[in-house]
C-alpha cells in the first residue's frame, strides 16, 4: 500500500515559530518517532493523533508546520505503545515529496536541538524553549543556543567526459557504492576554500574553474549539504587512506553504482548526463 505522503498542496513548514501556536492533541497532524523509524498509523499514514501517546512521549511535541491549514508537529516516543508498521526515517526521506522531506528534516532537527541543550553550554543551568524562537535559552544566565546547522561541501569534479567517484572506508571494503568527495566547512573557511581543500586532503587533485550549483537539508544530524561543480586542474589521484578505501575516474557512459536519487551527490552526478 503506498503511503499518503503525497502532499506538497497542504503541508507547510514553520521556520520561525509563532508564539502561542497551541498543538491539537486530538488532530491526526503528528508525525511520531520511536528509534529512528517514523511509526505508520493503521492507514499507512504518517499522520497521528497525539492523545493516543501521551504516557510515551520521550520529550515535549513541538509544533514544526501546518497540515491542511492546522498545526501539525513532530514527536518522539520512548517507547512504542501501539502495533502497527514502521518506517525507517532514511527511507521515508527517499520515498518523500520535498514537503514531507522538509517538514521532517527541519522537526528531526529541532526534536536534536532540543535534547542537545537541555543544559547551558556556559554555566550549566537548565535551558528552555524560548518563545517565538527555536533557540533554547538558559535560565540563569540568558545564553542563546540556537539550533545548531552544520555546513558541509559536496562537489562533483569532471575532467572532458570523466568524473571523479570515491568510496568511503565507513561504508565498508565490500559497498560498491560510489559518491562525491564531501567534508566539513572549518571555522573560517569559505565553502570554496573548503572544496579546495578536501579535494586536495582527500585525493591529492587540484580544482580549476568551481560553481556553486545547489543544497539539500540532511539532517544526520544537522548538516547543510552544499553542491559544487569543479573542473580537474591537476595531479594524479593519491588517496586519504583513513576515510577513502577507492577514488578514479568513471566515464559519464559508464558509470558505477551510484547512491539514491534523492541523495544531492546523485543529483549533482545527474546534472552530468
Ligand atoms: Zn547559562
Amino acid at each position: 500500500m503506498p503511503l499518503d505522503h503525497n502532499l506538497n498542496e497542504v503541508l507547510d513548514v514553520n521556520y520561525s515559530p509563532l508564539p502561542g501556536l497551541q498543538p491539537d492533541l486530538g488532530g491526526h497532524c503528528w508525525l511520531v518517532l520511536f528509534a529512528g523509524q517514523v511509526v505508520l498509523n493503521d492507514e499507512n499514514s504518517l499522520w497521528y493523533r497525539l492523545d493516543k501517546f501521551q504516557l510515551a512521549i520521550k520529550q515535549e511535541a513541538i509544533v514544526t508546520g501546518y497540515l491542511h491549514g492546522k498545526a501539525a508537529g513532530i514527536v518522539e516516543l520512548s517507547s512504542l505503545t501501539v502495533d502497527t508498521g514502521t518506517i525507517s526515517i532514511r527511507t521515508l526521506l527517499s520515498e518523500s515529496d520535498p514537503a514531507v522531506y522538509s517538514f521532517l528534516s527541519h522537526g528531526l532537527q529541532i526534536l536534536t536541538s532540543r535534547r542537545e541543550h537541555a543544559f547551558c553550554g556556559c554555566c550549566g543551568h537548565q535551558m528552555q524553549a524560548k518563545a517565538g524562537e527555536w533557540a533554547m535559552v538558559c535560565v540563569q544566565c540568558g545564553h542563546h543556543a540556537y539550533p545548531r546547522i552544520s555546513p558541509c561541501v559536496i562537489v562533483l569534479v569532471t575532467r572532458g567526459d570523466e568524473m571523479l567517484l570515491v568510496r568511503h572506508q565507513r561504508h565498508g571494503k565490500n559497498s560498491t557504492m560510489h559518491t562525491l568527495v564531501a567534508g566539513f566547512v572549518e571555522p573560517g573557511e569559505s565553502a570554496e576554500e573548503a572544496v579546495h581543500r578536501e579535494v586536495l586532503e582527500e585525493t591529492g587533485l587540484t580544482l580549476g574553474k568551481l560553481h556553486y550549483c545547489f543544497s539539500q537539508s540532511w539532517p544526520f544530524p544537522h548538516s547543510l549539504m552544499m553542491g559544487f561543480h569543479g573542473e580537474y586542474q591537476s595531479g594524479e589521484i593519491v588517496l586519504e587512506e583513513k576515510e577513502l578505501c577507492f577514488g578514479g575516474w568513471f566515464h559519464r557512459d559508464n558509470p558505477p553504482e551510484l547512491p539514491p536519487k534523492f541523495t544531492i551527490a546523485r543529483k549533482l552526478v545527474d546534472l552530468f548526463f
